[in-house]
């Protein structure tokens, strides 16, 4: 079953060794499925073992395949679906985009997530424009060839295209995704495939062992729609006996090597150390008959050990709204543990409410902490408990960051309390007598005009994607990014109102980040203050564990400080 031609690393082998063969380089396709239960970490494990294969020297793309019918996540509830993960170039993906690139550095595109209503959308429109030449149109072919052109386009000169099916085997709306990845894994051959399926090896206290049945079921349910796994991924909150081992393998026509123990792990940093230990890559590599050499895995061990080993901590306070689902904000999560990371500290995050600031005296719980963070958001309710948090941080000194919607909220406060403005609010909100943010119809992208009307479609609509924005000089947001021009990346609808600009800088708030064209407030912040911004874009979006955002890095250590204060 397993003759492979050995490929030796060539070619560009001096800067990546084990890379594969320049011209003839075909990318080869991992397709990572789940089954038993939904929530077993299928796109933190399809990323783990991208970043082992970058460890030995090979370059991954990652996409997911999503069934459900939205046309993309844009329009689904945070406490729902978790966060909407926004691309450089635009896109709403699913979340699993956001570890694939924190896990990987490769920057996601618009290209590599889709759903069935995108693809149905794509096949009507097809139908309708005729060219199907009067064929029936059927999920088989004419739904499964949307997909695979889907997960071809665009993978040359890749190494590893790791393609995760969203959802578990069984679900009605996957099938046509499988089908389609079962025909490309024919069609690719199996040197250039390779299927991997993620299961539950559940411990069952009351019989005092681990049991295989549900993993041996999820394989028969894979089977049934023709895929055989060449590689079980099983996950287990203790070691699986290699009897239980040996045996899931015989029952779902494998070796026991295939059978890979996925076991829980202190932090979601340590997978890839962990996979390459339980000999994932390994399998992987063999599968395909590559010789690579070792991973290097220097720098996850790096992250792990400052993670377990944290010379202090730090208290942030995130009030927001999506506060009961962990996923809503999950980047941000992120990015506030790469900010600890940077500075060897740990970062106890307490998620509240804004809406309980609405109680009085309420907002005196934040006394404690060493940081307030108001992450995006949308909707009036919880507004004026948010609005209390940036009041709280600017009069009592705390350090305090705004994100997109956070800063919306800074600037609201600061045009109530100190311009001496008590009608500011948003326009998202309903007519107001000072609408200091509002609703933004046309913009600037790079030399294009972009166009939105006020009654026009909820989904994808909004100020999507990266945008350049110009730092002043002297300003502390320069001073923190070493730069006068970054581009961040961007989902919003309203703006901060620059004819309100002069009369807020008149009563201390600077607005030291300014769109190229100089209409746009980006970034705003509080000179006198230790250390109070509000920024218009997402910086979460890019931060990395090996990699922390210069934001996030510069306010957990501004929560340093504080932490010595109080
Ligand atoms: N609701 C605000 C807007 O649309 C902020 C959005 C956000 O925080 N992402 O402009």
């Amino acid at each position: 079953m397993e003759t492979r031609t050995t490929t030796a690393p060539q070619s560009q082998a001096a800067s990546r060794p084990g890379a594969l063969p320049g011209a003839a380089r075909q990318p080869r396709f991992i397709f990572i499925t789940g089954g038993v239960v939904s929530s077993l970490g299928k796109g933190l494990s399809a990323a783990a073992l991208a970043a082992c294969l970058q460890g030995r020297g090979f370059s991954v793309r990652m996409r997911k395949l999503d069934p459900y019918l939205n046309v993309d996540p844009g329009t689904m509830s945070p406490v729902q679906h978790g966060e909407v993960y926004v691309t450089d170039d635009g896109a709403e993906t699913d979340l699993d985009l956001g570890h694939y690139e924190r896990f990987t550095g490769v920057p996601c595109r618009r290209g590599d997530n889709v759903t069935s209503g995108r693809i149905y959308q794509t096949v009507i429109a097809r139908e309708r424009r005729g060219d199907y030449l009067g064929a029936t149109v059927q999920v088989i072919p004419h739904v499964t060839d949307a997909i695979k052109e889907f997960v071809l386009a665009d993978t040359s000169g890749t190494d590893f295209i790791l393609c995760e099916i969203g959802g578990t085997v069984g679900d009605i709306e996957g099938l046509p995704f499988l089908e389609a990845i079962r025909q490309l894994g024919n069609e690719l051959g199996r040197e250039r495939s390779l299927f991997i399926h993620l299961t539950l090896v559940p411990y069952i206290a009351s019989a005092g062992e681990q049991k295989t049945k549900p993993t041996q079921h999820s394989v028969k349910e894979l089977l049934s729609v023709g895929i055989q796994p060449d590689i079980l991924l099983c996950r287990c909150d203790r070691p699986i006996p290699p009897g239980a081992r040996r045996k899931i393998g015989l029952f779902c026509n494998l070796r026991e090597e295939r059978v890979i123990p996925a076991p829980d792990v202190g932090t979601i940093y340590e997978v890839p150390i962990e996979y390459h230990l339980q000999g994932l890559d390994i399998e992987v590599c063999k599968h395909f008959g590559l010789e690579a050499r070792e991973p290097d895995l220097t720098r996850w061990h790096d992250i792990v050990e400052r993670i377990r080993k944290p010379e202090g901590e730090v208290s942030i306070a995130i009030v927001g709204k999506y506060t009961s689902l962990v996923d809503s904000y999950k980047s941000l999560a992120e990015a506030l543990t790469h900010g600890g990371i940077a500075n060897r500290v740990r970062v106890n995050m307490q998620w509240i409410d804004s809406e309980i600031f609405e109680t009085p005296d309420a907002i005196y719980q934040l006394e404690g902490v060493h940081g307030i963070l108001v992450p995006g958001g949308f909707g009036e309710r919880g507004t004026e408990g948010k609005i209390e948090a940036a009041r709280f941080a600017r009069e009592h000194s705390v350090p305090y960051f705004g994100i997109c919607f956070g800063m919306q909220m800074a600037v609201i406060e600061a045009a109530r309390h100190m311009a001496r403005l008590p009608g500011a609010g948003s326009s998202e909100f309903g007519p107001c007598k000072d609408p200091v943010v509002g609703l933004l119809t046309e913009w600037q992208r790079g030399n294009l005009v972009e166009r939105r009307s006020m009654g026009g479609d909820l989904g994808g609509s909004m100020r999507l994607g990266a945008y350049d924005c110009y730092l002043a000089e002297g300003s502390l947001i320069r001073e923190i990014y070493g730069t006068d021009r970054i581009s961040e990346r961007h989902r919003h609808r309203y703006e901060v109102n620059i004819d309100y600009k002069d009369r807020l800088e008149q009563v201390g708030l600077r607005f030291a980040g300014m769109s190229p064209d100089g209409v746009l407030p980006e970034t705003i912040e509080l000179p006198g203050h230790p250390w109070y911004l509000g920024v218009q874009f997402h910086p979460e979006l890019k931060s990395k564990p090996f990699e922390p955002h210069p934001l996030f890095k510069s306010f957990i250590r501004a929560a340093i400080v504080q932490s010595r204060l109080v």
